[in-house]
């Protein structure tokens, strides 16, 4: 999922219209954005759920530590952290809750959608049973759900940025691309 990641980001700027957006897309991409390098690296990996299993929510995805619940907390701490201190004075009072918020949200939808292949501690210690309520099994209901974020994601945004930034021009600039952006990456996550 990277669509309804990035309509959560647009939810929240048409919330919090003084955060900037590439923040916020950014953070709601934090633990996929730790994956890549993971990844290259042979440490965490994607594999089809099945075999021959192609398109949407059918990859398994081993990460017990950019995806496991306490790097999470951590990450979300440490961004929010970070926002706290060099930019609350720009961004709001509680910038830094809102955008520890924002990335915990990634997991939290993850947790929806993934089968059960997330870790709770870093390396999968303790050998606890790994969670996910696997909505992607529903290929309709899971779609349907991203859908709906993609959609309020572009929707709130557009109506704020409309609303507030000085210049019509470039408020219909940033919504197309935001739209294009939302609706490009929800056409990946779909044809998987
Ligand atoms: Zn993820």
């Amino acid at each position: 999922m990277l669509a309804g990641h990035f309509g959560v980001a647009g939810i929240v700027k048409a919330w919090r219209p003084a955060l900037p957006m590439g923040v916020l897309l950014v953070a709601s991409q934090v633990p996929d954005i730790v994956f890549l390098p993971l990844s290259l690296a042979g440490v965490e990996r994607l594999e089809p759920a099945a075999p021959g299993a192609a398109g949407y929510g059918s990859l398994l995805i081993t990460a017990e530590y950019s995806h496991a619940l306490l790097s999470n907390v951590l990450m979300a701490a440490l961004a929010g952290w970070l926002v706290h201190v060099l930019a609350r004075g720009r961004w709001g009072a509680d910038a830094g809750w809102v955008v520890a918020g924002t990335v915990f949200s990634h997991w939290l939808l993850d947790l929806l959608v993934h089968r059960p292949d997330i870790a709770v501690f870093p390396g999968n210690a303790g050998g606890l049973p790994l969670l996910g309520f696997g909505l992607w099994e529903h290929v309709l209901t899971a779609a349907l759900v991203e859908g709906t974020l993609v959609v309020a994601g572009i929707a709130l945004y557009t109506w704020r940025t409309l609303r507030e930034h000085p210049s019509r021009v470039r408020a219909a600039l940033y919504s197309a691309g935001i739209a294009l952006l939302l609706a490009g990456s929800f056409i990946i996550d779909l044809t998987g």
